[in-house]
């Protein structure tokens, strides 16, 4: 992207309205018909699809809002990308296929990568050039991570690597590993844990999809068996990289995928537009208790709203994020959990009979009915989010 004298920079300068403006514009302009879910036009994207629509939100000034201009990003602050998320969200486009690069692999990059690895990595992330993956829960750590078993040994300017990784988001299509390992022994618990950029074409990595309940191999399991990798691979020192982890994960965990509560809403007026395209599913919207659970979900979207704007202040503020970070994964994932079950009770009416607006409705509740599941698992359990809110916010004891 060329930084100097970009349009997205100069309408950032004039305030926020002015680029809300700029953003809401380019947006609203470009998103291909086809690719818009609450369009009768809209046909699932391909990978490629996703990519270069992702890459031109990029070249639009869109996206790497608070990464550094040295490494292609723009140089804004949170302000900025809550802005854009905000627009982004008000619009039914695809979620993005580079989320891990962007919101994990990328940060952790910039707090403890070398300059070389920002000057490699970073950029290319940006410009949808490379996919990454997270290499860090396994068939026995998940929740409790300190139970990793994946080891990482040193053998002079390199290092081999043996283990096991499962559910790992986007592994087939991934060009690097964000790869969690230990360095000591299992009894070493929350020590010796080392991360590191490892390429997924290295000799020894083996990748196996996993069919999930819609359908889908999103994920997969990946074999590490006797991968070796320089030491230039290596993200930080053992511990070093994953302490910068945690801290990672728990602002990622307020500030990523921003734009859900106002992509939650636009997917609640797409399903109230579908069953007013359709005489029988509008006489539902007249049933009380489809009003009542309605509005439940509108109040839950307006609470994550507010705890989202007030989080991006503290941190603007230059306040610790912290376990608050809990707090707005619980409510986003329990309060989109709570909206897609009703979308799927209101679109188990749709008959051969309904309209096309309600046929399409049917399909695309049904598929996120079934994505939400996961929704309160990956990225930290709900029971978990609830042991962190109730020790660290409210010093309950354990
Ligand atoms: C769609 C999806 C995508 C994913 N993508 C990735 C990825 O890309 N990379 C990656 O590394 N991982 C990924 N994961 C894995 C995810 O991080 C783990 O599933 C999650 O951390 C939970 O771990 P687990 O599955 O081993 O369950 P466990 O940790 O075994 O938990 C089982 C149950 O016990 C509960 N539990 C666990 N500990 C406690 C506790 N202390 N107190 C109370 N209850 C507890 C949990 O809440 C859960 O209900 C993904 C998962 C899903 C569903």
């Amino acid at each position: 992207m060329q930084q100097e004298q970009h349009p997205a920079l100069a309408a950032a300068a004039a305030g926020p309205s002015a680029y809300r403006a700029y953003a809401r514009q380019w947006l609203g302009e470009n998103l291909p018909q086809h690719m818009r879910a609450d369009s009768l036009e809209y046909r699932t994207p391909t990978l490629d699809e996703c990519r270069d629509w992702e890459a031109s939100i990029y070249e639009a000034g869109l996206a790497g809002m608070t990464w550094p201009k040295a490494y292609g990003g723009l140089g804004l602050t949170l302000r900025e990308h809550l802005v854009v998320n905000k627009e982004i969200g008000a619009l039914a486009m695809p979620e993005s296929v580079s989320s891990i690069g962007k919101e994990l692999a990328g940060p952790i990059i910039q707090t403890v990568g070398t300059e070389e690895q920002k000057q490699q990595f970073l950029p290319r992330i940006l410009a949808m050039k490379d996919y990454w993956c997270q290499g860090f829960s396994e068939p026995d750590a998940g929740s409790d991570l300190a139970r990793l078993r994946t080891k990482a040994v040193q053998e002079g300017d390199s290092w081999r690597i043996n283990g096991q990784k499962i559910w790992t988001s986007g592994a087939a299509k991934a060009h690097y590993c964000l790869l969690l390992t230990r360095t000591g022994t299992v009894e070493d618990k929350h020590r010796g844990l080392l991360m590191f950029a490892v390429p997924m074409d290295t000799p020894g990595i083996r990748v196996v999809p996993i069919k999930s309940i819609d359908g889908k191999e999103s994920f997969a399991e990946v074999f590490f068996d006797n991968v070796v990798v320089p030491d230039s691979a290596r993200l930080g020192a053992p511990d070093e990289g994953w302490n910068a982890a945690i801290r990672v994960l728990s602002i990622e965990r307020a500030t990523n995928r921003m734009y859900r509560a106002w992509r939650f809403e636009c997917e609640l007026r797409q399903l109230i537009a579908a069953c007013k395209s359709d005489p029988e599913l509008s006489k539902l919207l007249n049933d009380g208790h489809y009003q009542r659970r309605i509005g439940e979900v509108v109040g839950e979207i307006s609470v994550l709203k507010g705890l989202v704007e007030r989080t991006v202040n503290q941190m603007m503020d230059g306040e610790q994020v912290g376990a608050r970070g809990s707090l707005i994964k619980l409510h986003w994932s329990e309060c989109h959990q709570a909206f897609e079950s009703l979308a799927l009770s209101l679109v188990s009416h749709v008959t051969p009979r309904s309209s096309a607006l309600a046929q399409r409705a049917r399909k695309a509740f049904t598929t996120a009915y079934f994505y939400a599941r996961a929704e309160t698992i990956y990225a930290g359990a709900s029971e978990v989010q609830l042991d962190i809110i109730s020790q660290r916010i409210m010093d309950l004891p354990k």
